[in-house]
């Protein structure tokens, strides 16, 4: 069952700890077939040297529970589908903890565009969620980081900024592919640990122009985008 897609997300799990991205067994990739209703996703705690394709946990996506009752699955399970249910054109979530986008997320503040790097990724400063109320954090955690995330989003577009820093935890991103995803954090971690030189060098640089977010933004994205091969 759901063959492809098990192989896909086992593969950017892999590559997710290979980009150094990931230390101990601190990030997770998902992945969604929308239209079989099924979420594959990595298992809770086995680490990336000992991981197997037959390991990738499929959980119902209406149902929220295991199909495939081998291993329990990724404790962020719930985040991930709350932002499945959320975003309705993604379909694959990253999560990691990853060192620079985590320091922006324990500062409590969104990362700002200031260069091309980040105009190519994110259209705009990449968001870091409130914090969680008392209440969030002792009933359903996981399932209100995916509402906190979400809400978030409530006055931005989840396309053109896929990513987020949630307060005091870490970066999650998403894409229309497991690989576009994991891609999506690798480029947010890069941007982060520029915005954090950045700072250093001069703390009250201005974001990039709107001009110049526009011109990266829109090289690579939309109906115009005239990057790479046709
Ligand atoms: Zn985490």
């Amino acid at each position: 069952m759901m063959t492809e897609l098990k192989q896909r997300v086992y593969e950017q799990n892999l590559a997710l700890a290979k980009s150094g991205l990931v230390v101990l067994t601190w990030g997770n990739v998902s992945a969604i077939d929308r239209e079989k209703g099924l979420v594959v996703i990595k298992p809770s705690g086995i680490p990336y040297d000992k991981l197997t394709v037959e390991d990738m946990v499929v959980v119902d996506f209406i149902t929220r529970k295991a199909v495939n009752k081998k291993l329990r699955p990724s404790s962020d399970l719930m985040t991930h589908l709350y932002l499945y249910d959320a975003f309705p054109e993604i379909n694959a979530v990253v999560h990691t903890h990853s060192p620079n986008a985590t320091a922006w997320a324990q500062a409590g503040e969104g990362i700002p565009a200031y260069g091309t790097t980040h105009a190519d990724t994110f259209y705009g400063s990449v968001p870091c969620t409130r914090a969680m109320l008392k209440e969030e954090v002792e009933n359903n955690y996981e399932w209100n980081t995916g509402r906190v995330i979400a809400e978030t989003f409530k006055s931005l577009d989840y396309k053109a900024i896929p990513a987020v820093l949630v307060k005091n935890h870490g970066p999650f991103t998403w894409g229309a592919t497991p690989e576009e995803a994991v891609a999506n954090a690798i480029a947010l971690e890069e941007v982060a640990k520029m915005a954090i030189v950045t700072r250093q060098i001069k703390a009250d640089t201005p974001v990039i122009d709107s001009l110049l977010l526009d011109k990266h933004y829109f090289h690579k994205h939309g109906k115009n985008s005239a990057y790479g091969q046709k």
